[in-house]
């Protein structure tokens, strides 16, 4: 049967946008090049931070603190319906001090985040070493907020890609999209496979390599990749209860003890790989959050691309091209803003009036190529 949307990309953007659309009835096919949540989103940390990710940035932390409450709904919506747990959980965040201008940084964002009614508190040395025994005794101070989350993006992709498929979603895994289709100045479909699949739109969400695909014309570099390199470990008991920042790196904590080291941000191409530069990296700035973790024995390590883009907003709506759209260029947030951008695509795709939101990350923001 012929959709009425065709989805380029099974990450958690692609599914997001599938489970989303499906849901309102809308007929969707899923094409995949490799199988969903091949690449950024299972390498994600799955930190829902605005509130430290985006601190100077009022209207991004505005749209991630959204989304972050649209997670929640989410989790319970796919718990309810299909008994999966996504590890939706409200742990909070802390910002580590360490010296004269980490403390100059974390008042700064401390009063960002007041300015906008976000309830955060500085901690001394000696609250935050109560609150979390592991951290380094070196540490003068912290910044605490407590309603930002995380969640498990490898359960959340897999539950939201069920839940797009019993809405009656089609996935077709192994399809690489060779070009879009425009007629005109209006897209018609894809070519895969020698193939060509036609639709009413076609929603790209294929991540870092999403302005590679001919037939978008916005330049290449408008989305390119940000190569991040993780490590694992398992700790007994869970070193933190909270996700910690500090040193330039991350630590997030399990409930059963996993720990997740992060990471690299590096212009490196779609080059993959794990360095010994990056993973000295990665591990100087976890010991620096937690010397214990010297003792740990490294379990498992990845890497991955974010799509990251010029203005650091990601590219989500109708492009230059009518009714081709976009879903893409999320960078460091994309498991964040994952359900706020499948609302979007969902008011695009129903005609309904631009919101200020639709605005400020329409595609069409960047210049049109040839
Ligand atoms: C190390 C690391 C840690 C991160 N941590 C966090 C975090 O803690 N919190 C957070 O919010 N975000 C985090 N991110 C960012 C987040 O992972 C990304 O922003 C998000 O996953 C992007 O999702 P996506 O679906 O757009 O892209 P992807 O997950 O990369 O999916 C794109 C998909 O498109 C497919 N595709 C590409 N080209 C084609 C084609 N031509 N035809 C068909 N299919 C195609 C690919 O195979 C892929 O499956 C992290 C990223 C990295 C790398």
């Amino acid at each position: 049967m012929r959709p009425d949307v065709i989805v380029v990309g099974g990450g958690l953007m692609g599914c997001s946008v599938a489970y989303r659309l499906a849901k309102n009835d809308v007929r969707v096919l899923v094409l995949e090049k490799s199988v969903p949540g091949a690449e950024a989103s299972s390498a994600a940390a799955g930190i829902l931070g605005p509130s430290v990710e985006s601190f100077r940035d009022a209207f991004a932390r505005q749209l991630g603190r959204r989304s972050r409450e649209l997670h929640a709904e989410l989790a319970d919506e796919l718990d309810d319906l299909f008994g999966v747990d996504v590890g939706f959980r409200r742990c909070g965040v802390i910002k580590l001090v360490f010296d004269e201008a980490d403390q100059v940084e974390v008042e700064a964002q401390a009063t960002a985040l007041e300015v906008n009614g976000v309830r955060c508190e500085e901690w001394t040395r000696e609250d935050l070493l109560q609150e979390e025994p592991s951290c380094n005794p070196e540490v003068i101070g912290a910044l605490h907020v407590a309603e930002d989350a995380q969640v498990e993006p490898k359960k959340l992709l897999s539950a939201v890609a069920l839940g797009a498929e019993r809405e009656g979603a089609v996935f077709r895994t192994g399809s690489t999209v060779r070009h879009i289709v425009v007629d005109g100045d209006r897209a018609r479909g894809v070519q895969v496979d020698g193939e060509l699949l036609e639709a009413d739109r076609v929603v790209v969400a294929a991540g870092s390599w999403t302005t590679l695909i001919p037939g978008i014309r916005l330049d290449a570099d408008t989305i390119y990749p940000v190569r991040g390199q993780m490590l694992a470990t398992q700790t007994r008991p869970p070193i933190f209860r909270r996700i910690m920042f500090g040193a330039g790196g991350y630590v997030v904590t399990r409930p059963d003890g996993r720990v997740l080291c992060g990471s690299t941000e590096e212009r490196v191409g779609f080059a993959r790989g794990i360095t010994f530069g990056g993973m000295a990296e990665v591990i100087g700035r976890a010991r620096r959050i937690a010397p214990a973790l010297a003792n740990a024995t490294v379990q498992d390590h990845w890497s991955s691309f974010r799509p990251g883009t010029p203005d650091g907003l990601p590219l989500v709506g109708e492009t230059h091209v009518d009714r081709l759209l976009l879903a893409s260029g999320h960078y460091r947030n994309g498991i964040l803003l994952a359900p706020l951008t499948a609302e979007l695509i969902a008011e695009a795709v129903t005609d309904k009036p631009s919101s200020r939101e639709a605005e400020a990350l329409s595609p069409r923001r960047f210049e049109e190529t040839d």
